[in-house]
């Protein structure tokens, strides 16, 4: 070949799905195990009547539902192909190459990849030794330079969540001129009270004028992963900006009428995750008594921060017929699944010899 891709893509990272084997439990995308509700699945059978037919490219029925239910105004909220896509579009709308996103690391693998591919600079803070953000760490990384600063919370993989508190404080003292992403890829699953609600916290700090935007998915409490459907709530200046740089048509017509549904369930759904949530206190105690250290999680994953032995405990969950997913060097995120799924995973955990 001779045509003359971009050189600079030679150094991205490519993005690592998680494995999937004939015959194996996949705990290794954070997905939830129960597959859709009859009233999603008949909307989705429904719809393929339709599917000739371009899709709504505003999503202009999910996001009127969402308007109501989320108390934003409409155009405030922008859907996406995934809240991946969205984040994407937030690079490509705030960021030239002169720009730099700030982000806490480890975290979303997605983040390194999309400010490289948009061409923006980008700058990791570390985490905390406990596994949590470092939000000083990443206030002090700011620079005049800086058009974003990520906040992922829940954070995956560690699955720590930031408090009121010391998030309140942080937004406080980020430069007014940059706007803070809070990703809550994993709100659903959050129980701890002090952890607040991230577009409840936007509507405060826009009321202040203060420039604060939030992601969340149907991919993972809703269940929607398959179908790629996500939103993003911002000021108006930024939504505006994010719809300029939209790939048309970008979230399906199926997509969107199982969003509807799902919203429209949503009790039920977020029923199903309480199973989750008491999966994950019984695997988070059970892993602790065998003797890891587990940071506390907020999500539906649990973090095992093995260090040099991640890569061999992902192989010997294998040999147990289970998936997870290693972060060579670093650890291993484990997803939450069905209690019979959570008993074979603490099987090969417990045998793993430390
Ligand atoms: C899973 C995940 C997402 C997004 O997912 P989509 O499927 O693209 O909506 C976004 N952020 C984080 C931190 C995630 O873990």
């Amino acid at each position: 070949m001779t045509a003359r891709t971009r050189a600079d893509l030679a150094a991205l990272p490519s993005y690592v799905p998680g494995r999937a084997i004939e015959g194996a439990i996949k705990l290794a995308s954070n997905e939830v195990p129960g597959g859709p509700l009859p009233s999603v699945a008949k909307a989705i059978a429904d719809a393929t009547a339709l599917i000739n037919r371009y899709p709504d490219s505003g999503a202009t029925e999910l996001i009127a539902m969402l308007s109501a239910r989320l108390g934003v105004p409409a155009e405030q909220i922008s859907a996406g192909c995934g809240s991946v896509t969205l984040f994407q579009q937030l690079v490509q709308a705030m960021c030239t190459e002169a720009d730099t996103v700030v982000y806490p690391w480890r975290s979303f693998e997605a983040y390194p990849i999309i400010v490289q591919v948009v061409g923006a600079q980008q700058v990791q803070v570390p985490l905390h030794d406990d596994q949590s953000l470092n939000l000083d760490a990443l206030l002090a990384a700011i620079t005049p330079e800086t058009r974003m600063v990520v906040v992922c919370t829940p954070n995956n993989p560690t699955g720590t969540a930031v408090r009121r508190e010391p998030l309140t404080r942080f937004l406080d003292a980020v430069p007014d001129n940059v706007l803070v992403v809070i990703d809550e890829a994993y709100r659903e699953f959050v129980t701890d009270p002090e952890v607040p609600d991230g577009v409840e916290l936007a509507k405060e700090y826009w009321a202040k004028g203060r420039d604060v935007a939030v992601l969340r998915t149907f991919s993972k409490a809703y269940g929607l992963a398959g179908l790629r459907v996500g939103y993003l709530v911002a000021p108006p200046e930024v939504t505006d900006a994010v719809r300029k740089v939209f790939v048309p048509f970008g979230v399906n017509a199926l997509a969107q009428v199982a969003a509807i549904a799902s919203l429209e369930a949503a009790d039920e759904l977020l029923e199903r995750c309480k199973e989750i949530i008491a999966e994950r206190s019984r695997v988070h105690a059970a892993l602790t008594e065998a003797g890891y250290d587990v940071p506390p999680t907020q999500a539906n994953f649990v973090w095992l921060p093995l260090g040099d032995r991640a890569l061999e405990f992902a192989e010997h969950c294998l040999t147990h017929k289970v998936i997870v997913r290693p972060f060579k060097g670093d650890g291993v995120r484990v997803t939450i699944g069905t209690p019979a799924e959570n008993d074979t995973f603490l099987t090969a955990a417990t045998t793993f010899v430390r």
